[in-house]
This record gives structure tokens, sequence and C-alpha cells, in this order.
């Protein structure tokens, strides 16, 4: 028997750090990666030819609403084709727990739609998605609107009094205990827009305590951006938390080019406390259909919509035409319902991205009827379209900002690097080929060049249908950081 359970030959190594191409083998035993070394010196029971392809980590997608897809759709091939091997979820201030009662369920979880799978505690869901199986790995953020829908029922269009913040704080405090990495909010959308800085960082203690990251939807990403960004810095210190700022943008064509206002600030913000941010690499962002964001958008296609037949996937201008109302009667008409608004400039999108304190999240919204191809396009477009064709960034450079950056600053320990010790997550795919096919009239279609995916260890993905391996886990924060502890 040989030494080791596969060996991955011929490939030229992406390490993850940044560290350009090198040609290596790469040895797996378990879980875990065993040995890099020079090529043609390792023997293993199976053996993956990777010649003309590079041998990256698994990409770790940061900024996801995959709560409960991980259970409904243990496959998860719309993360899996891409090269995705660990997700991020519970962002926006939306998590699929903890819940408490059963008489809450604001329109913002249709987010993470599934009703049945959520938890009364996290540490409940944390075992219903390791029950699943799922072909990669989650850890997950606790959201604060579903705090407050745990501390003030439908009461949401007011400031939570000092007792309901209590409530929170402890659901927060006991979740992070069970294994949630960090608190999420989205104070841009309605359940969460009455409440103060003051009670956000008074929810946030616990993140202090242990350990946990704060991620936010910041209230404005608009005309009042920068306000939203103090707010937002603020509350990570008072916490002691570090901060990411999700999905930046600037929203809408009168705030076009502001990046040069706000990347000077990151830079300046970076010094004083750890910041950072995800990007996605697209110019129309998704969410549930709200009429106060139908101005801000040049068009608007809607995703889904609850009451409304055939209407996914179409512009909003056409369904009102054809309804004889204005744009704004009919997005009442198709309540509860989803959409894309496409409100962004590409050279905004594009020094996000490049900026050095940014990685690379989806925000795919997984159960959409017509989602947007984001979903399934973000990380080989990066890849292909912006770092190969563009050539906004290296090769090296791009696989960094969706690997060990971000395992870094979600503090997944043994993850986002080819080196022995860390989790056999792998993508090993074609730099030549790789790119995104998903468009928006067709968003449901499988990325090209990704060649083989693992993850710990597994083939979830290859020869572009799902590889069959189901050893995804729920990364809990006492296990990331007792894994960080014994490797310091
Ligand atoms: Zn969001």
């Amino acid at each position: 028997m040989a030494k080791y359970d596969t060996v991955i030959r011929n490939g030229q190594v992406a390490d993850g750090t940044g560290r350009k191409l090198f040609a290596a083998d790469v040895a797996l035993k378990g879980d875990r990666i065993a040995a890099v070394e020079t090529p043609g010196t390792l023997k293993g029971d199976n053996e993956i030819d990777a010649r003309g392809k590079v041998v990256a980590p698994g990409f770790i997608d940061v900024h996801t609403h995959d709560d409960t897809a991980l259970i409904d759709n243990p496959t998860m091939a719309m993360k899996a084709s891409q090269g995705v091997t660990t997700v991020v979820c519970g962002n926006c201030g939306a998590s699929a727990a903890p819940f408490t009662r059963s008489d809450i369920g604001h329109f913002l979880t249709l987010i993470v739609k599934k009703q049945a799978n959520i938890a009364k505690t996290f540490g409940e869901f944390a075992t219903k998605v390791e029950a699943a199986k799922p072909a990669i790995n989650g850890a997950f953020l606790i959201g604060h609107s579903t705090l407050r829908m745990n501390a003030m029922g439908d009461d949401l269009a007011r400031q939570a009094s000092a007792s309901e913040i209590g409530v929170m704080r402890d659901l927060l405090d006991q979740s992070l205990e069970q294994g949630a990495i960090g608190l999420s909010s989205g104070l841009f959308y309605p359940p969460a827009m009455a409440a103060s800085t003051d009670e956000v960082a008074e929810i946030a203690k616990p993140l202090g305590k242990w350990g946990g990251v704060y991620t936010a939807h910041m209230r404005d990403e608009g005309d009042h951006i920068l306000k939203s960004m103090d707010e937002t810095f603020e509350i990570g210190r008072r916490a002691g938390a570090e901060v990411i700022v999700s999905h930046h943008k600037c929203s809408g064509r009168p705030n076009f080019g502001r990046m040069k206002e706000t990347l000077p600030k990151f830079t300046e913000a970076m010094k004083q406390q750890q910041i950072a941010f995800d990007v996605y690499p697209y110019v129309a962002g998704s969410t549930i259909l709200r009429k106060e964001m139908l101005d801000r958008a040049d068009k608007v296609l809607i995703t889904w919509s609850d009451t409304v037949a055939d209407v996914s996937g179409r512009d909003l201008k056409d369904i009102a035409k054809e309804m004889g109302c204005s744009i704004y009667d009919a997005a009442d008409r198709l309540q509860p319902a989803g959409a894309i608004y496409f409100m962004m400039d590409e050279k905004d999108v594009q020094a996000a991205m490049a900026h050095p304190g940014a990685m690379i999240g989806s925000d795919g919204i997984p159960f959409d009827t017509h989602p947007h191809p984001r979903l399934w396009g973000t990380f080989p477009r990066v890849l292909g379209h912006y770092s190969r064709d563009l050539k906004l960034f290296p090769l090296e450079d791009a696989v960094r900002r969706m690997t060990s950056y971000s395992a870094q600053r979600f503090h997944l320990a043994k993850r986002g690097e080819v080196k022995p010790g860390f989790y056999a997550d792998l993508c090993i795919f074609d730099p030549a080929t790789v790119i995104d096919t998903a468009t928006f009239d067709k968003p449901i279609s499988p990325a090209k060049g990704i060649d083989t995916v693992l993850c710990n260890g597994a083939i979830v993905w290859r020869d572009g249908k799902p590889g069959g391996g189901r050893s995804g886990r729920a990364l809990k924060r006492q296990d990331l950081q007792a894994e960080a502890k014994a490797s310091a």
C-alpha cells in the first residue's frame, strides 16, 4: 500500500498565500493535506493528473445565505461547481438560528427560506447541518434581525428596550458558545432599520469575549455611505470585534465613482482597527423586492414572486406595462418577491475588488426561481474574466482573495492554503479556460474549467457533475480556535 490515499500529480500549485505558481505534487491522507513535494516523488493509492491545471485551496465563499441550503440541497452543486468548499452563512442580519418562538417569520427570513429547517438554538441547527452530510463546509454568523424577531416578535419598527437588548445579547452569547463564529447585521432592512448604533453595539458585546467577527450589510450603501462606514467601525470597536463590511458597493447612479471616497476611508480606518470587506463581481445586486430601491436602479429583474406566476427573470418595467400600472404598483402586486437591481458602476466594482482589503463573496440567494448569476458564477468569473482577461490582479492574488485571506479574516483555522497539515479542501482548475457561464438570462449554469473539487479529502465535483463526496462539516468556533491554538 502506498503511503498516501491520493496524490495530485503534475499540477502548478497556487498555495493560497499569493506565492507564485510552482510545480509540485500534493499528497492527501484522510481529510488532510499530508505533503507538498517535488513532482514525481510521492506515491498514492489514487492519483489525479493535474497536468496543465492549477491546484488551489478550495474557495471560501465568505458571503452567503446558504444556511438551510446545506440541509435541503446537500450536494451544494451551485457552489461545489465553482470550486467552493466552505460557505459563510447567516449574513445581512438573517440567520436560520436561533428561533426561540414560533410566531415569527418576517419577510427577511425568506432569504433563508425553508422554515422547516430553522432551529431553536444554534447548537441544534449545527447538528441538523451535520446530519444532512453536506458536500461542503459551513461556518455560521448569527443575524441581528433574527435576534430582534426573537426578542420583539413582529413589533420591529422601533428601538429595542434595555431588557430586549439583554435577551438578544444573551442569545448571541449562547450561540457563540455553541459554535457560531460571529454576528451579522442588516440595518438596511426593515426588521432592523429602527435599531440604533447603541443597540447593535450593546448586543455585539459577547463577540469580544468569544473572539467572534462582526459583519455588516450597512445601513446605507448610497448617499450616506461614509456615515454608515463610521457607524459600522464604531460597533466593531465597542464590541472589541474585527469588522467585515459586506458586499461593498456605491449604490445608485448619483453615487457612481464614489469608491474614490470609500476606499481611502477604508485604508485609513484599517490602520486603527481590523477591517476588511467582501465584493461580488457584478454591477447588479439582488435581494427582496423593495419599492424604496426601485429609483436607484437602472433596471430591475424579478427573481421570484409568491403571488404572480411566470414573472421570474422578467423586467419589472415590462410586467408593469402588461399590468397597466406603475412599476411601484406592480411591485406591490408581486409581493412577497425578490429582485435583481442594476445599480453599480463597473469601474467601482473593479476598484473595490482590487483593494488590499477585499475578499470575494457571492451573496448568492439559493432558493430564487431565477437567481442572480453570482450564485453559480462568482469565483470562476473572478478567475477568468477579471484576473485572466482583464488582468485586474494576477491569478495568485485572485486565489489569495478567495482562500487564505478569507480564512484569516473569519478565523477558519487550517483552511485556505495548500500546505501539509491543512484540510484537504482543494480546487483543481484549468487557468486557460476557467470562466463563469451563468448569465442574467440563464443564471443556473455550472462554470467551465473547474476540473476536480475536494472537500475534507472527498471529491465533491468532477467532470462537470457532483462527485458524491459528502464530508462537509459545520465549522464551529470552539473547534476552530482549538485547532489554531494547537498549531500556534
Ligand atoms: Zn446584504
